[in-house]
């Protein structure tokens, strides 16, 4: 499979070219040049596939005879060796949940594939690999675990600082190794921005070899239509196909669930649900793209203010508004609505929502009011402990924490802080 770069000013790439590059020399995004199509039959008999053949079978065509099947069966099975139940919480509301992983959120799926094909690709290379990420929250964690202790890999991870939550931060700052966590003084829009200036320079880049593992990376988003096609094989009406709701930030989570429909997945509609930055609200509404600052919410890992991935959504309906428009739809919630949403779901449905996830469930049940005949899900992104400094004072009560959690809470921090100048940045990474 080749890869075009959505500014179309670069040439094309293989699978391997663009997970190491991140991002195509033209700043565009990568893109794959087929949709790969599966037959309606795979479809309808999913419940007779293992989890392990409907990944394989859907990432096979991205990297065809860049990794020999049998490597790729067993990045594909390490990637997605734990749970991803779709649990009902009303009547006509399910909840994937996404976070049994080692960080407890969805972002865990996309980092195990990409570390994993990128270990494979620099394996006999004599040069070291510098991921470079910014993060808003729960990719340093999932990237920090993913690669931690790959060789041939250093990962240089960058957190706007008070702007993630304890356990986020803790699960990025206290690896150590061949993993360097910078907090930022400013916002998640500074990191990013001090991340593209790195991946523009030339002089850094002669120096180093560096990559991103940002949702941008390909090897991180294609993996991630792996559990909407779970979703599907644990769907039961399989003749009233879902409604799904994605809490968005960077919109890499929604565009893998419309690149699996643009494959064949059965899908109703997709919602974006967003928290008070509503570029792409506002976007659907007048047809205008306006890039804003981000604000501070308590859902912060959808603290964007430009969503990178979004451009991949407008490519995958061939920058036709209405079509878009017919099949995604996307709303802001507030922060009050978002804490009204964990305590009456707790309380009515015994169901403990995190931030993210109530944005999604508010969405998807104000949709389902509108149209009674559909059922839907919301992918429920991160599990409500990451965010127990929010959602406990709702819900007046406790989480337990689980083990991997209560590990590292008591761990020594080990980042360092930087203003949000590039040029600071750059000596870093060129003395590391
Ligand atoms: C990253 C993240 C999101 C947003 O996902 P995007 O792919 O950036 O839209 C939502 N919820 C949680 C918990 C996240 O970590």
């Amino acid at each position: 499979m080749k890869y075009y770069s959505l500014n179309k000013s670069a040439p094309s790439v293989s699978f391997k070219e663009a997970t190491i590059k991140g991002l195509a020399p033209d700043k565009g995004l990568y893109f794959p040049e087929i949709i790969p199509a599966q037959p309606a039959a795979f479809f309808k008999d999913i419940q007779n596939y293992s989890n392990e053949e409907i990944a394989f079978r859907i990432i096979e065509p991205y990297i065809a005879d860049e990794i020999p099947n049998e490597i790729l069966k067993q990045i594909v099975t390490e990637t997605i060796n734990f749970d991803i139940p779709l649990k009902p919480v009303s009547d006509n509301v399910f909840s994937l949940e996404l976070y049994h992983g080692p960080t407890l959120a969805f972002k865990d799926i996309g980092a195990r594939f990409m570390s994993r094909c990128l270990g494979y690709f620099v394996k006999n290379n004599d040069k070291k690999v510098t991921v470079l990420v910014a993060t808003s929250g729960d990719t340093g964690g999932a990237v920090a675990n993913g690669f931690f202790n790959v060789d041939g890999v250093e990962v240089v991870i960058l957190y706007p600082s008070g702007k993630v939550s304890s356990v986020q931060e803790k699960q990025l700052v206290t690896l150590g190794n061949n993993i360097s966590a910078i907090e930022i003084n400013g916002n998640f829009d500074d990191c990013q921005q001090l991340v593209k200036r790195a991946f523009a320079d030339k002089q850094l880049n002669e120096s180093l070899f560096l990559t991103s593992a940002n949702s941008i990376n390909v090897a991180r988003w294609l993996p991630q239509q792996f559990y909407y096609l779970f979703a599907w094989k644990q769907w039961i009406d399989k003749n009233t196909p879902p409604v799904i709701c994605v809490p968005s930030g960077n919109f890499g989570n929604i565009c893998a669930g419309i690149l699996a429909y643009a494959s064949g997945l059965p899908v109703q509609h997709f919602i974006a649900a967003c928290n008070s930055n509503k570029v792409i609200p506002d976007f659907l509404s007048t047809q205008i793209y306006q890039p804003k600052k981000a604000v501070a919410t308590i859902s912060n890992a959808m603290d964007v203010g430009d969503p990178s991935n979004f451009v991949r959504i407008l490519e995958l309906f061939h920058h036709k508004f209405h079509s878009l428009a017919k099949m995604l739809s996307s709303v802001s919630i507030s922060d009050e609505e978002t804490r009204t949403t964990i305590s009456q779901v707790y309380n009515e449905h015994k169901y403990l929502l995190d931030p993210h996830g109530a944005v999604g469930y508010f969405a998807l049940k104000n949709y389902l009011k509108i149209h009674p005949d559909n059922k839907g899900y919301f992918l429920e992104t991160a599990h409500p402990v990451k965010f127990f400094d929010v959602v406990e004072p709702v819900i007046h009560e406790q989480i337990p924490i689980p083990e991997s959690v209560r590990n590292i809470l008591g761990k020594e921090k080990l980042s360092i802080s930087m203003e949000p100048d590039y040029e600071d940045l750059k000596a870093f990474l060129l003395n590391k």
